[in-house]
């Protein structure tokens, strides 16, 4: 999974708004009330978003 529900999932998002952008992700309140990212199926898992995440480390920088 190369996009941001890697870091929805690990609990790690903060709602920043920074991956908005692609036609696949609408940002949605969490179980929390925080708004947050949800990628649909259409999703090429191309990773732009997650190169967007500042909250993501992917070890590559
Ligand atoms: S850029 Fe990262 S922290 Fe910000 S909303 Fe998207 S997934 Fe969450
Ligand atoms: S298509 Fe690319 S930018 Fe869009 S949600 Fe999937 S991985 Fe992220």
């Amino acid at each position: 999974m190369n996009n941001v529900k890697t870091v929805t999932d690990a609990g790690l998002c903060v709602g920043c708004g920074d991956c908005k952008g692609c036609v696949h992700i609408t940002f949605q309140r969490n179980a929390l009330g925080f708004p947050a990212p949800v990628v649909d199926e259409g999703c090429t898992h191309c990773g732009e978003c997650l190169k967007k995440c500042i909250y993501w480390d992917d070890g590559n920088d």
